[in-house]
């Protein structure tokens, strides 16, 4: 099954680690409350609230696939910045 990833805008913030303006979310859906991002500039991991903020968390609450996919968000994050510089 091909999975489709589409951005989706987000309620601004500031990501707590690098400071850099977070504004979008990539997925399959969607942002729903407690689905999981990251930082698209840093890496860090977050979860969506009940409210859809961005809270900070960690990579323990992952299970095996999101773990898969977030590393993948990484890594394709790392590729656009390398590129873009
Ligand atoms: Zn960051």
């Amino acid at each position: 099954m091909k999975k489709k990833f589409k951005t989706f805008r987000t309620k601004k913030v500031n990501c707590f680690i690098c400071g850099n303006t977070l504004d979008a979310a990539t997925g399959k859906a969607k942002p729903e409350p407690g689905d999981i991002t990251i930082c698209f500039y840093c890496g860090t991991l977050y979860r969506f609230d009940e409210n859809l903020i961005l809270q900070l968390a960690s990579n323990e609450i992952l299970d095996p696939e999101e773990k898969i996919l977030i590393n993948k968000m990484r890594l394709e994050a790392k590729l656009y910045h390398s590129q873009k510089s």
